[in-house]
């Protein structure tokens, strides 16, 4: 059995942890609180919208995510943890 789900090393962020967040943008608003709270896996583009940064779609083990999640007014950010 092939059952790796804890933080391995940094470098290895990717598909690999099994989280993944989605960010819905027909919801955000641009509010900016997620990449106020966690800049380590959220930013903004030109237009104040949120993005995803490359590489941090598993959201790197940061604790901030969830926090993210919650300081989102309008719901967007989704982050599904598949428990292989
Ligand atoms: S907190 Fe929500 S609404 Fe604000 S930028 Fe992030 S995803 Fe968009």
């Amino acid at each position: 059995m092939h059952n790796e789900t804890h933080e391995t090393h940094e470098t290895t962020a990717g598909a690999a942890s099994g989280t993944r967040i989605d960010i819905d943008h027909d919801l955000c608003v641009g509010a900016g609180q997620c990449a106020l709270i966690a800049p380590s896996v959220f930013t903004q583009d030109d237009d104040g919208f949120s993005e995803l940064i490359p590489g941090r779609e598993d959201g790197a083990g940061d604790p901030m995510v969830r926090e993210a999640v919650r300081a989102c007014p309008v719901s967007a950010i989704t982050v599904t943890e598949a428990a292989v």
